[in-house]
C-alpha cells in the first residue's frame, strides 16, 4: 500500500492542479442531433445536470412539429394546407409571435423579404445533390401567389385576403434558439452556447467570464476555416450565405435565399451576411433580410437600428462592417 502512495499522492496533485486551472468549473457537456433539417448542439458550461440537455432537445422537437414546412404533423403544414374557403384561422401563440415578427421583417425590407416565398422554395431543390433548376412555368405559376400583404395578422387569428402559403425557414431557427434561451436561464444556467445549424446562441459569457468566440466561416471554404472571430456576450449570430444550401449549374452558383419578384436566387455580389444582435429571431431574419437588400441598402438598415450589428463579404471576399461591429471583432480578415 505504501508503495503505491507517492502514485496517488502525485494524482491527486495533478487532480487539484487540473481543478485549479479549470477554477474548479465542471467540464462542459453537450449534446447533438440532427434537428429542424440541421445539425443542432447545445453546450452547457456550469451545469452537468444531463436532463437539461434532454429537455432543451426535446424542445427543439417540439417546435419542429410547429414551424416545420414539411412535417405532414406540423401547424404550419396545416395552415400550407388548409381548405381554401377557410379564410381565417386561430393559431397557436408561438405561431403568432413567429409569423408577426417575420411579417414586420417582410414590411421592413419593402418585400424583398417575403415569407410567402413557399410555392417558389418548394420548387427549387438545394439538398438532394441534383443540379436542376425548376421548371419555369411552374415558376412563373408560383410567382402569382407571392405576396405577404395576402396575409394580416391580429393577435392569433390570422387572415388571408388571397391564397398564400408560408415558409418560416428564414426566421425559425432564430425564433426556437431563443425559446431554448429563455427555458435554460430559466433553469438557472449562465454560460451556454444554442447552435441550431450555425445559427449561435450564447447564454452569458464563459464560465471564467470572458465572451465566447464565435468564428465566422470563410466563404465556400473548410468549416473549420474562419476570416474573423466575433466576441459573443449573451449574443445571437447568425449567417446566411451562398454556400450553405446551394447547388452549381454550368458555372453558376444557385443559393437558398430567392428573389420574391424573379423567383430565382439573389445575384447581388453578396457572398454572406452576419448578424450580431441580442435576440436570435432578429438576427435570423435580418441577415437574410440584409442579403436580400443587398450591401449598401442593408448596411444603411443595421446602421439605423440600436443593438443590431452586420458584417458582409461581397464576391471579391471584402469584408465590411456596420458602425459599431469592429469592437466585436477578435480577429479581422487579416488574422490581427
Ligand atoms: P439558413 O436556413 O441557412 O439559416 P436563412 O435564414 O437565410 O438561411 O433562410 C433561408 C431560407 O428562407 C430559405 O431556405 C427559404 O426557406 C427561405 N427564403 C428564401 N428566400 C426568402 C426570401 N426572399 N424571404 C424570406 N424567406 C426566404
Ligand atoms: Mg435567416
Amino acid at each position: 500500500m505504501k508503495k503505491n502512495m507517492p502514485i496517488i499522492l502525485s494524482a491527486v496533485i495533478l487532480f487539484l492542479f487540473l481543478l485549479g486551472l479549470r477554477g474548479g468549473r465542471p467540464e462542459p457537456i453537450s449534446r447533438s442531433a440532427f434537428l429542424l433539417n440541421t445539425f443542432v448542439s447545445v453546450t452547457l458550461y456550469d451545469t452537468r445536470d444531463e436532463a437539461v440537455l434532454d429537455h432543451a432537445m426535446e424542445l427543439c422537437r417540439e417546435y419542429e412539429a410547429i414551424f416545420s414546412r414539411t412535417l405532414k404533423t406540423s401547424e404550419l403544414y396545416a395552415l400550407n394546407h388548409r381548405a381554401p374557403d377557410s379564410v381565417t384561422v386561430s393559431l397557436s401563440d408561438d405561431m403568432a409571435a413567429l409569423l408577426q415578427k417575420s411579417l414586420y421583417y417582410c414590411e421592413l425590407s419593402g418585400g424583398a423579404f417575403d415569407i410567402t416565398i413557399e410555392p417558389v422554395s418548394s420548387l427549387w431543390d438545394f439538398t438532394s445533390g441534383a443540379a436542376s433548376l425548376p421548371d419555369v412555368d411552374k415558376l412563373e405559376q408560383a410567382l402569382t401567389q407571392v405576396g405577404y400583404r395576402a396575409l394580416s395578422l391580429d393577435g392569433n387569428t390570422l387572415t388571408y385576403h388571397s391564397p398564400a402559403f408560408i415558409d418560416l425557414g428564414a426566421t425559425a431557427k432564430g425564433y426556437i434558439a431563443d425559446r431554448l434561451k429563455e427555458y435554460l436561464v430559466g433553469a438557472g444556467v449562465k454560460s451556454a452556447i444554442i447552435n441550431l445549424g450555425g445559427n449561435v446562441l450564447c447564454i452569458g459569457s464563459r464560465p471564467d467570464k470572458s465572451p465566447f468566440a464565435v468564428g465566422l466561416q470563410k466563404p465556400f471554404a473548410d468549416r473549420s476555416e474562419t476570416f474573423a472571430v466575433l466576441q459573443a456576450d449573451d449574443q445571437s449570430v447568425v449567417t446566411s450565405g451562398v454556400y450553405e444550401r446551394h447547388f452549381i449549374l454550368d458555372g453558376r452558383n444557385y443559393h437558398h435565399i430567392l428573389n420574391p419578384r424573379t423567383g430565382y436566387p439573389y445575384d447581388n455580389g453578396l457572398l454572406s451576411v452576419t448578424i450580431l444582435s441580442d435576440a436570435s429571431v432578429d438576427g435570423d431574419a435580418l441577415s437574410t433580410v440584409c442579403f436580400s437588400l443587398g450591401l449598401d441598402k442593408g448596411m444603411r438598415l443595421i446602421d439605423s437600428m440600436d443593438g443590431v450589428y452586420a458584417c458582409m463579404i461581397d464576391e471579391d471576399y471584402r469584408v465590411y462592417y456596420s458602425e459599431g461591429m469592429e469592437a466585436y471583432v477578435k480577429e479581422g480578415a487579416d488574422g490581427s
